[in-house]
């Protein structure tokens, strides 16, 4: 060991410490490696996006979905965007990678359209940075003018936590957005702090509640009062509201009787491969 603090640690035995300082620097080269392959991924076209179907409660049938980015890298195992797009957001490189997203969101949004004949709203997540950036706007105006999406196919979803610096600029762009005709949702509801005061000012037209409250349901019947609290807070603002999240009927059932509007997850369907989305499609469209 070249590093003299460590091998100082060595001489005097603090074992801890050496072990301590050789795990953070494997930490370090792991997240170095990771940064640097996430530079190269988008150049080496290793992304690709799932769709994760949304449905409406009432009637049962698919109202929507979420485009979900993968990075599968050639030769390995697809990793999480979990473990990614935090490191995306850090560096910078989210604003390549959402620009990527949104292109990609609109072009097959529009292949499947066209297959299954139906105009289904497809939603992108668009990262805190990303909301940040100024030129966010023409962006998303250009991804519809190159790929003729029709505007009200497109949903962006926006977590809540980007929401609460800044609100004035933060609504001037949330309008901007509006008048280009697309969807808006506030993603992750009820775990950013998002002040009530100004939930009445942004012109979106869903809340998306948090998984967590939606998860520990069964365990934990507190949550009862949030989601009853979130559904009617989102209803009496003009929004509709969907939980996501939901692996169990229980869950469904509860949400239905609640009046929650719209649900996604596992109980209904995983985010899917495209054509594996399209087969389902194709499916539903022929049973009703
Ligand atoms: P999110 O936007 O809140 O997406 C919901 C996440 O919950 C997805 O994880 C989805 O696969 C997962 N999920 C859906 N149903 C269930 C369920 O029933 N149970 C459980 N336990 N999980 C469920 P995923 O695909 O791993 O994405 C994680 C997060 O990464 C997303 O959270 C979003 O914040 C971010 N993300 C994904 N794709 C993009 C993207 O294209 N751009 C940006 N900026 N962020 C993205
Ligand atoms: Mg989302
Ligand atoms: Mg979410
Ligand atoms: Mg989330």
């Amino acid at each position: 060991y070249a590093d003299s603090a460590m091998y100082k640690s060595k001489q005097s035995g603090r074992n801890n410490f050496q072990f301590y300082t050789d795990e953070l620097n494997q930490r370090l080269m792991e997240r170095l490696d990771l940064e640097y392959r996430l530079r190269l991924a988008l150049e080496n076209e290793e992304f690709l996006l799932h769709y994760q179907p949304k449905l409406a409660l009432v009637s049962g049938a698919i109202c929507g979905a979420e485009a979900l980015i993968r990075w599968q890298p050639a030769g390995e195992s697809m990793i999480s965007p979990a473990s990614f797009i935090p490191i995306a957001e850090e560096t910078g490189l989210i604003e390549d990678i959402g620009l990527w997203v949104l292109h990609e969101a609109c072009r097959q949004a529009v292949k499947l359209n066209r297959l299954y004949g139906r105009e289904l709203p497809i939603a992108v997540n668009v990262s805190p940075r990303q909301f940040r950036q100024s030129d966010l706007v023409s962006m998303v105006r250009s991804a519809l003018l190159n790929s003729g999406l029709n505007p009200a196919c497109l949903e962006l979803e926006i977590t809540e936590s980007s929401l609460v610096h800044d609100t004035g600029s933060f609504i001037k762009t949330l309008q901007e957005l509006k008048n280009l005709g697309v969807g808006l949702a506030i993603d992750d509801f009820g775990t950013g702090y998002s002040s009530m005061a100004y939930l009445k000012d942004f012109p979106v037209d869903r809340l998306k509640i948090d998984q967590v409250f939606v998860s520990n349901l069964e365990a934990e019947p507190s949550n009862i009062a949030i989601l009853k609290a979130i559904v009617a807070l989102g209803h009496s603002l003009n929004m509709k509201v969907i939980a996501e999240g939901v692996e169990t009927a229980y869950q469904k059932a509860f949400l239905l009787g609640i009046g929650c509007d719209e649900m996604q997850g596992y109980h209904f369907s995983k985010p899917l491969h495209m054509d594996t989305f399209g087969k389902l499609l194709s499916d539903s469209c022929l049973k009703n």
